[in-house]
């Protein structure tokens, strides 16, 4: 899921707010005696605050859920574009109850969820507010009631850190006795330099590509880390070596030497530098270029070692910018499209992952499933091998997906999803390709959909820049065109209802480190209830597959068009 186009839909309808707004005070600064005793936006707080309670007092009301998106919406609106207001915390924390008193209704987890996150994001948002940590004690109420003891009890102690002197400081502690046993366990070393966090090391693997080879440190805990790079040493005989110091502790059983011995890395060794550090070195063989960063959930150091120069321009890249400028550096099978064997399809999420869920509780997980399995049997008739990055209902971390791709040598790689956004209305199709997201709301959302922190964006961001120089994008963005336009062509013909928001970019981590054309297709919103109805059926799933499958080859023709077209003669 991706939720790009609900911040638009919220500012067209945002500035119709505005508009009535300048309206009604042009209205009222003109009319002789009038005192303009309330801002616009806590009358409409008043308004909405009348909705509600017409709702609680109608059990008839309550049994639709429409009736309760309407309340939502009108106090979301407020939060959204009066954040400044000072009911603006009122309206938030209300939006909060609203669902968990909903989900009492609707016994669906992703209403308890959202009013979670709701109150978690007033408390995070306005922390000085005097609803700040109610909001947190309902959060760890939630966290309770879902089953998540230790996170619960970990929201209740920041309650009581955060506002020891607030009314609600009493419960907390109340359940912080409770609960105990979920205490966090004391941190087996203690260092004098806690500020920026330790890490435990928990594994480390490495994968090799032909263009690079990849070493992951999975550790528990925030990393922070420090690169060093060190010459051959002849007087010594030790070939360059890379080594980066990660704040923190590794168990004695993974302190052993892992042979790579890929071209590009002969080793990796990894230890206890000393008491709060653990090193991790790798010996290297030969290396152009190189990157390090971190990813969250699970927590984990990336080092990505490139081959030197030649190396790098092997499976389907592209420098430069253009086809059709007669002066294509691609090699002639793959312009012929000749150079399309492989082909990975991705289904979003899977395992203790459901991606998003819909109003009536069909899981986006699934959907990616079955669509990929469709798709699948379509191109190997056509002769292409074909391969899912899961083919069951497991969980697959982002990076093993393009890694996956990498390692199979795949020539395209497509990642499938159904997207959701907060407004039910929102409907449609969209595909994306890796790229910087241009503005502060795409980046919000990237944050949010890659759970990373602001500074790993930043760092990633800076990569980006440098792919952009060196890889796929060019055919990443013809892939997307040719996907989205058999998609909508597909959908619509049969819907008329179905939105094309057609081909955009963003930075997706499932798509980084993809040495092919990759791209990501939001197939419809499984949180519009009719869309979620038809994403259900497997006669619009085959529908979508049939489409993507179109998208493909259409894609493989067009390459080998272009490239007959210019071939010189
Ligand atoms: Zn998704």
């Amino acid at each position: 899921m991706l939720s790009l186009k609900n911040a638009m839909v919220k500012t067209r309808f945002g500035n119709i707010v505005l508009i009535v707004a300048i309206a009604a005070v042009a209205v009222l600064s003109v009319s002789p005696g009038k005192v303009l005793s309330k801002p616009y936006c806590e009358r409409l707080y008043d308004s909405a605050r009348k909705d509600y309670y017409s709702l609680l007092e109608s059990e008839r009301k309550q049994r639709f859920h429409d009736s309760w998106e309407k309340v939502i919406d009108k106090f979301s609106r407020i939060a959204d574009k009066y954040p400044q207001c000072s009911r603006t915390p009122d309206a938030i924390f209300n939006v909060g109850i609203l669902y968990r008193k909903l989900y009492r209704k609707s016994w669906l987890k992703s209403d308890l969820e959202t009013a979670k996150s709701t109150f978690l994001e007033l408390q995070k948002k306005y922390p000085k507010s005097k609803l700040a940590d109610d909001a947190l004690l309902n959060a760890a109420e939630i966290l309770e009631e879902l089953g998540d003891k230790e996170s619960a009890y970990l929201k209740y102690s920041d309650l009581v850190k955060k506002y020891p002197d607030g009314d609600m400081a009493q419960k907390a502690r109340t359940k912080l006795k409770y609960l105990a046993a979920y205490a966090p366990k004391p941190k087996p070393v203690r260092t004098t330099r806690t500020k920026t966090g330790t890490a435990r090391v928990t594994d480390v693997k490495y994968w090799s590509n032909p263009e690079y080879s990849r070493v992951v440190v999975y550790a528990k805990g925030k990393i922070s880390y420090e690169k060093h790079l060190l010459k051959r040493d002849p007087t010594l005989g030790k070939p360059p070596r890379m080594y980066i110091d990660i704040k923190g502790t590794i168990p004695p059983s993974l302190c052993k030497p892992i042979p790579i011995g890929d071209g590009l890395l002969q080793q990796a060794r990894v230890g206890q530098y000393d008491k709060s550090t653990v090193r991790l070195v790798l010996d290297i063989e030969s290396m152009g270029d190189h990157r390090v960063f971190t990813m969250e959930n699970p927590s984990r150091l990336i080092v990505d070692v490139m081959g030197k120069g030649g190396q790098v321009s092997g499976s389907g890249t592209m420098a430069g910018t253009g086809l059709g400028t007669g002066a294509s550096p691609l090699p002639l099978a793959q312009q012929l499209g000749l150079g399309v064997k492989t082909i990975v399809l991705d289904p979003g999420h899977g395992g203790r992952d459901p991606g998003a869920i819909g109003p009536k509780g069909l899981k986006e997980k699934n959907v990616t499933l079955a669509v990929a399995r469709m798709v699948k049997p379509k191109l190997e008739a056509t002769g292409y091998k074909v391969l899912l990055t899961r083919d069951r209902d497991v969980y697959v971390e982002l990076d093993e997906r393009t890694a996956f791709a990498n390692r199979k040598y795949a020539d395209i790689f497509i990642s499938i999803h159904t997207n959701a956004s907060r407004s039910r209305r929102a409907r449609g199709v969209e595909t994306y390709f890796l790229g910087v997201a241009r503005d502060r709301e795409s980046s919000e959302t990237a944050l949010l959909e890659n759970a990373i922190s602001e500074q790993t964006l930043a760092d990633l961001e800076k990569i980006l820049l440098d792919l952009t120089r060196t890889s796929n994008l060019k055919q990443s963005s013809l892939l997307a065109e040719s996907i989205q336009e058999n998609l909508f062509n597909g959908l619509s013909g049969k819907h008329k209802s179905v939105k094309n928001h057609g081909v955009k970019q963003a930075s997706f981590y499932v798509l980084i480190g993809a040495q092919m054309p990759a791209v990501l297709v939001e197939t419809s919103f499984i949180s519009h209830p009719t869309e979620e109805k038809l994403l259900r059926s497997s006669k619009y799933q085959d529908l979508i597959s049939e489409s993507i499958y179109n998208g493909i080859i259409h894609y493989i023709d067009k390459l080998a068009k272009v490239a007959t077209r210019e071939k010189p003669s």
